[in-house]
Parts: C-alpha cells; sequence; structure tokens
C-alpha cells in the first residue's frame, strides 16, 4: 500500500490533505519566503495518531515537518526543497486537559494557541505570562519547539522556564510520558530539556504541562521618548533598579520603527517625536500594591537629568492595549512594506548601545541606500536589526547583497560577545550561522544527540544542524 493510503487508513481521509490548494497555506512559511512541496499534510487528533503517522512514515523514510502555527521566523515549521517529507500539523489538537490551581499548572495540547492558554489561565486567576505579536496563532508545541521568547522574557523567563512536563513521540514511534507537574525532579538527566528549543528535529510535542502565576493586580505602562540607546539604556537601568523582577516588560522602538507600526495600527499616528522610544511596564502581583508611583518617580528623574525626553504613562487598559498594539505592530508593518532582511540577534545588556552604534555605523558606510530598523526585548540584550531596501524598491532589489549583510550583522553580534539568534532559532534559514559560529565541539554534541534520538534523520531533514561535511 502507498504510504498515503495507509495513512488515510489510520487517521480517516479528513486528516489526510493531498491537493495543492490545501497543502498550500501548510507549505509556505509565514514571511512567504521559503515554499516546497510536501507529499502531503496530516492532521492527527490525538497522541495515538500522531504515533501511527510516525511509524507509517518512518516505515518508508519519509521526512517528517512538524508544524505548530506557522508563524515561526526561520522556515523550520515548512518543508525544505527537493525532499521527501510529510507535514504533521498539531493544529487538532487543541484540548486544554487540565488545570490545577493548588498546583497552579495547566497540561495543554501541543496545537492549543498562545492567546487560548493566556485566557484559560485568566478564566482561573491566573497568569500565563509568554505574550509575543504572533499569540492569537503561534501554537504551544511550536512555541516550546523554539523556546520561544516574547515581550516579558525578563520577568518570566522564555517558554523553557514555563514547562514542567512535556508528551513527546519518538521518531520510533514511541511516546515519553513526561507530563509531570513537579518543580523539583532530580532523577536523572532532565529530559524534557533536550525537545524544548529542538526546532522538531528530535521528537513530536503532543503536551504539555505549564507553570502558572498569580494574576497581575496592576500594572502602569508608559512609552518613553529618548534621544538614542544610551538614553534608553539609562531608562531601563533606572526601571530595573527601582523596579527589580517588578519590571515585566522593557522594549526599545527606534523612531523608523516606530514610524512603521504608526502607519499600520487602525487610527495610528505618531505618538510624539524622539530620536528612539522604550515602551516599559511594571507589574504587581499583590493585592493593594500599585506600581504607578514608582514609575512616575522613575520617569520624572529621568525627564528632570534629561535622559527622557517626553514620555506619557497610560491612563486606561485602552491606552495601554494602544501602546503594546504599536510595538507588535512592527513586524507586522515591516512585511506590509515589503519586508527586511532580518535578524535577531542577542548581546550581553552592557553591550547593546555599543552594538546598536556599530550597526548604525555599518549600515551607514556599507549598505548607504538601505534603511535601518532596528528594535526587540532591550531587557534581554535581544535586539531585531532588519535591513529594508531601498524606498520604493522590493527586497528583491538586495539580490545576493542579502548574504552579506547578515553575515556582516551576525559577525557584528557575535563580536560583541553575543548570538546571532537569539529568540527565532535556525530551522533552514540560519544554517549559515551555524556553519560560521557554532564550534566543532558544539557540531559534535548535536549531531551526536541527533543521531542518538532520530538515527535515521526522519524529524526535520534538513533544518538546524548543518551537514557534517559542510563545516568538516
Ligand atoms: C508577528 C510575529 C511576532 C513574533 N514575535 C516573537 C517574539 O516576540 N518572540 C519569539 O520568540 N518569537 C516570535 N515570533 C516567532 C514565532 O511566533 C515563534 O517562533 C513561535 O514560537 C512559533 O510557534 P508556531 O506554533 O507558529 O510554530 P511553527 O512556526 O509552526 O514551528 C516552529 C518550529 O517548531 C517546530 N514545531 C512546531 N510544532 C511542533 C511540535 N508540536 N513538536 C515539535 N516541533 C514542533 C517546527 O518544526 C519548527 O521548527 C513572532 C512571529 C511573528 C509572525
Amino acid at each position: 500500500m502507498d504510504l498515503i493510503t495507509e495513512l488515510r487508513a489510520a487517521l480517516g481521509g479528513k486528516a489526510v490533505l493531498t491537493g495543492a490548494a490545501d497543502r498550500a497555506g501548510f507549505e509556505a512559511d509565514w514571511r512567504r519566503l521559503y515554499n516546497y512541496p510536501a507529499l502531503c499534510v496530516v492532521l492527527p487528533e490525538t497522541v495515538e495518531q500522531v504515533a501511527a503517522a510516525v511509524k507509517l512514515c518512518g516505515a518508508k523514510g519519509m521526512g517528517i515537518v512538524p508544524q505548530g502555527g506557522n508563524t515561526g521566523l526561520v522556515a523550520g515549521g515548512v518543508p525544505v526543497a527537493g525532499g521527501d517529507q510529510v507535514v504533521l500539523s498539531l493544529a487538532r489538537m487543541r484540548r486544554i486537559r487540565g488545570t490545577d490551581t493548588v498546583s497552579d499548572t495547566m497540561i495543554v495540547e501541543a496545537g492549543v494557541t498562545l492567546v487560548a492558554v493566556q485566557e484559560a489561565a485568566a478564566s482561573v486567576q491566573r497568569l500565563f505570562p509568554v505574550s509575543l505579536g504572533a499569540e492569537g496563532t503561534a501554537q504551544i508545541g511550536g512555541l516550546i519547539s523554539t523556546n520561544a521568547g516574547g515581550v516579558q522574557v525578563l520577568s518570566y523567563g522564555s517558554m523553557r522556564v514555563q514547562v514542567l512536563g512535556l508528551e513527546v513521540v519518538l521518531p520510533d514511534g514511541a511516546v515519553w510520558n513526561g507530563l509531570r507537574a513537579l518543580r523539583k525532579d532530580n532523577t536523572g538527566f532532565d529530559l524534557k530539556q533536550i525537545f524544548i528549543g529542538a526546532e522538531g528535529m528530535l521528537g513530536i510535542i503532543t503536551a504539555a504541562c505549564l507553570r502558572l502565576y498569580p494574576p497581575v493586580t496592576s500594572q502602569a505602562t508608559a512609552l518613553v521618548g529618548v534621544a538614542s540607546i544610551t538614553g534608553a539604556m539609562a531608562v531601563f537601568q533606572a526601571l530595573r533598579a527601582r523596579a527589580g523582577a517588578a519590571l515585566t516588560l522593557c522594549e526599545f522602538i527606534a523612531r523608523p520603527a516606530m514610524e512603521l507600526a504608526a502607519a499600520h495600527v487602525p487610527a495610528g499616528r505618531l505618538p510624539f517625536p524622539a530620536g528612539a522610544y522604550v515602551l516599559a511596564e511594571l507589574s504587581a502581583h499583590g493585592p493593594g500594591e500599585n506600581m504607578d508611583g514608582a514609575l512616575e518617580e522613575v520617569l520624572a528623574a529621568a525627564l528632570e537629568a534629561g535622559v527622557a525626553t517626553d514620555a506619557v504613562i497610560a491612563q486606561s487598559g485602552r491606552e495601554r492595549a494602544d501602546m503594546l498594539a504599536l510595538r507588535e505592530a512592527v513586524p507586522e508593518g515591516e512585511l506590509k512594506e515589503g519586508g527586511a532582511v532580518k535578524h535577531d540577534i542577542a548581546v550581553p545588556l552592557g553591550a547593546i548601545p555599543a552594538t546598536v552604534v556599530a550597526i548604525e555605523e555599518l549600515v551607514g558606510r556599507k549598505y548607504p541606500d538601505c534603511r535601518l530598523n532596528i528594535f526587540g526585548h532591550m531587557g534581554d540584550g535581544n535586539l531585531h536589526v532588519n535591513i529594508r531596501p531601498p524606498v520604493g524598491q522590493s527586497l528583491a532589489v538586495l539580490g545576493d547583497r542579502k548574504v552579506q549583510i547578515t553575515r556582516d550583522v551576525e559577525d557584528l553580534a557575535v563580536a560583541q560577545g553575543g548570538s546571532f539568534s537569539a529568540e527565532h532559532g535556525i530551522g533552514q534559514m540560519r544554517l549559515d550561522g551555524m556553519r560560521a559560529h557554532k564550534s566543532a565541539v558544539e557540531l559534535g554534541l548535536m549531531r551526536a544527540l541527533k543521531r542518538a534520538i532520530d538515527p535515521a534523520g526522519l524529524f526535520n531533514p534538513g533544518k538546524m544542524i548543518p551537514e557534517e561535511d559542510e563545516t568538516a
């Protein structure tokens, strides 16, 4: 029997999509930069069906591309060129299996969207703190597989911190039930960790036990104008010194990024002119606590010292949402206006100002016709450094220069003691960075892990780890 017939028999006809139109949305990545055909798309509904599909594909040596919401920014969840691959979408596995408000945990299936998890937590007066622009579409399995960050990492940590247990289907079709709700468990290797941030290379996550937090009782949010990145860092440091872990969000938005965002939110307009902007939020979790005073105090001092040039504190939930919407609109606005050569770098916090200055100098010197769009999670040392084509021209006009631009930006980040991919991962887009910046020892360890768990290389072929002979 051929594989499609076997998959249909095991999962049901409707769970296997073969028509080009049906497959299309699963084959192109979010930025529409990669688009290669899959043999078919399978949409299992249960962990047993995932295991059955994996076994059937494995028996035929067919590669499997796990896919969540397909919002990843490095084309990790879509097929590679010229390969035999089946896309396995977790979109139909969207049950919340249970919530425990004593343990403060929630067990959710991989296909549940981030927004649905946030809402389910809120419905039992708890907080799930991961928040990012694609939260309406990104799914828990994808978020865990990319160890997603978002805008509140500086206080709550990335997805890795939120995961207490996992259920995973392995390349041989075995199911590992590691759905423990434990905060302490030193019984050998902490196996869940190898699947977090593994981009579907080692296992297919089918469910997770997530950590919940007390709800936020009050928030104080401000948009602060500064002259440059130096002022932005000074504001960040003052807020952190005053508020500590209560500083739950601290984003940097250079002026061009803010202009892009303002053009793409409903009723959008530049809030006030400034060289650059800091979006910051303080959150309290205790009854009666109020963060307004702390925020006002820091901002008054920053304005008086000339570190901040302007500042607005949100006076209502609506004003807060508008401020956050501006930040979230930056990537969308950039895409609508033709896209950019995107980078997602991390540097030590102390190196942020020097890095931004060096990037401005680099673009001015080597790519003066291009437009620099820089924004990101300043409190985590994570900057999105995006280079847009000249005004009125498409991204295609940059041609081969794109490769050199990326090499230059990545080299610069690494030279500052940083990373060339902070939160987006590697997928099929950042393999050059792996070749250029990972040591032979690191690559050797990654290959050894991959071989041990997936000796036939079935899961996500052509992603994350460059072939051995390419880096020898
Ligand atoms: C507008 C926008 C804003 C964003 N902002 C942020 C941000 O602030 N921070 C951030 O970190 N990211 C951000 N991202 C990137 C993206 O949202 C995250 O990487 C997200 O975690 C991807 O989730 P997904 O469900 O869409 O995964 P997909 O894109 O479907 O897949 C991502 C990777 O995980 C693998 N995978 C998916 N599901 C599973 C599974 N169940 N088991 C095993 N492997 C799996 C895929 O094979 C792929 O390698 C943003 C993206 C967009 C479009």
